[in-house]
């Protein structure tokens, strides 16, 4: 019987969406910080990214989902273990993460000139359809908590921007 690496549970792991941005997997998010195995047991440790957000049961949920049945098989117990530090930033995206993100329409973050947000004004933030840096804050809450709303002025493209963190 083939007992998995780490590394494979991390290749299921890849498996799951964020269920927030679905076209990112919670690898890629960054939120999984590592996978600890014994022969008993697997360990997930996953980190959440914006403090209170509720997609972190859901994503717990998920990983107990696909996981369980697997260490089962292995007569392994799995645990999903909240790491709170370092505190997750959106600088742990991949920058595969950032292009699926501007690919999906949303503005990712760390693409922006964020001096603006020191003086408490709106971050300069480009359209991810047409490119252009021309785009007013509507909302600082868009679909989620995680993300603000804009709105381009060139091709009135409205579209959401991933919070820089
Ligand atoms: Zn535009």
């Amino acid at each position: 019987m083939v007992t998995r690496s780490a590394d494979d549970w991390l290749a299921v792991l890849q498996q799951i969406p964020d269920p927030e941005i679905p076209v990112l997997n919670i690898v890629e998010m960054g939120i999984v910080r590592g996978v600890e195995c014994t022969d008993s047991a697997v360990l997930v440790k996953i980190t959440p990214t914006y403090m209170g957000c509720p997609a972190m049961d859901a994503i717990t949920d998920d990983i107990k989902a696909a996981l369980t049945p697997l260490a089962r098989e292995e007569n392994r117990t799995m645990t999903v273990e909240l790491v709170y530090a370092p505190a997750w930033t959106t600088d742990w995206l991949t920058v595969a993460a950032l292009d699926k993100l501007e690919a999906y329409g949303i503005a990712p973050p760390g693409k922006t000139t964020d001096k603006r947000a020191l003086n408490g004004e709106a971050p300069e933030v480009a359209c991810p359809k047409c490119k252009s840096a021309h785009t007013t804050l509507v909302s600082l809450f868009g679909s989620t908590a995680c993300k603000s709303h804009y709105r381009c002025n060139d091709c009135a493209e409205p579209f959401d921007h991933f919070k820089c963190i």
